[in-house]
């Protein structure tokens, strides 16, 4: 069974935008969000096209402000304090990764500097301890959308064992927080994880987010275990494209058409062991957006 986040998506999308319009007679404005996107890393502009453009579907205003990938942590610090200050607006997105002359320890000003009643990705501390503690509004975008995934799909959390491959602050932590919160048995793997295989092949609810294509394979899985697949990888090679989905996939026409393809980090072959699994591109990416959009309006309505 393929679990369709695109038409899911799209449903909360249609949820949203009567909240949108109702806030917009309200205040005479529809809700605003304003991203900040720093530099030219070819992958943020795509994501910010998306953001911006299903935004404006909703009824939302996006206002997107560009910084040369030159600009200094007081630069990017200045535009922050500016949105924070401004009462037009509702919701502040910058976009991951900043450039590297940013730095680890500028980005984290960056994202601290964030008023956390704007902060539509949830990454801002006092949200995180609020999620902690089960009491956030401002949940991170991805993995509050494999939480809807599964509820809207009938795919019962509670009682279950979910493993979280992954454990990096906007997608693996979180998400594990949020399916125990849910009262699921939540184990945690990652790089240093002995016996990965075995540990993940206990689960029902199997979340893969890693970064590297194909890497949960058949072996991984529980026959019938529900698998969430939250990679985006960008494959190039042809030779590994037609190892992970063999060399008569239809896939293979999109990859020679455009010389690229993009695969989660699942192999296509779990399907056949799996109860039910999302597709890469269409599950988990589109309800990232949409959840974003839930959370802009939800900030709009709770300051
Ligand atoms: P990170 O690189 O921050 O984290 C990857 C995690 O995977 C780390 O915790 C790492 O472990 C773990 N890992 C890496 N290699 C292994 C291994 N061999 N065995 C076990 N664990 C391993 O990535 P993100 O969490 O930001 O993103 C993960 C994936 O999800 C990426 O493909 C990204 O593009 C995608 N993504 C998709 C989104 C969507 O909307 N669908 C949104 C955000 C991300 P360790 O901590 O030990 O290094």
């Amino acid at each position: 069974m393929l679990l369709d986040g695109a038409r899911i998506a799209r449903t909360i999308r249609e949820e949203v935008a009567p909240r949108v319009a109702a806030f917009d007679t309200a205040h005479g404005r529809p809700p605003t969000l304003h991203i900040v996107l720093v530099g030219d890393d070819p992958a943020s502009q795509i994501y910010v096209r998306n953001k911006e453009r299903a935004g404006a579907e909703a009824g939302l205003t996006v206002a997107v402000h560009r910084l040369a990938s030159s600009v200094t942590v007081e630069d990017v610090l200045a535009t922050v304090k500016s949105l924070n200050d401004d009462p037009a607006c509702d919701g502040i997105l910058v976009q991951a990764p900043l450039p590297k002359g940013i730095g680890k320890h500028g980005t984290e000003l960056v994202f601290d500097a964030i008023d956390p009643r704007k902060d539509v990705d949830g990454f801002h501390p006092h949200n995180v301890g609020l999620l902690v503690q089960g009491r956030a509004v401002l949940k991170p975008c991805t993995p509050s959308g494999v939480v809807e995934l599964l509820d809207r799909t009938g795919h019962a959390i509670a009682g279950k064992h979910a493993v979280v491959i992954g454990r990096s602050e906007i997608v693996g932590k979180p998400m594990a927080l949020l399916l125990l919160q849910r009262d699921a048995t939540v184990t945690i793997c990652h790089s240093k994880t002995p016996d990965l295989v075995a540990t993940c092949a206990r689960a029902d609810i199997l979340v893969a987010a890693i970064g590297r294509p194909g890497f949960v394979t058949r072996e991984f899985v529980k026959a019938g275990a529900v698998v969430i697949d939250v990679g985006i990888n960008r494959v190039d090679s042809r030779e590994q494209a037609v190892q992970l989905f063999g060399a008569n996939h239809p896939r293979l026409a999109g990859f020679d058409q455009r010389g690229s393809m993009i695969v989660g980090d699942v192999h296509p072959a779990v399907a056949e062991v799996a109860g039910a699994m999302t597709p890469v591109p269409g599950g988990v990416g589109p309800l990232t957006i949409a959840m974003l959009l839930k959370n802009t309006i939800e900030a709009a309505v709770d300051r």
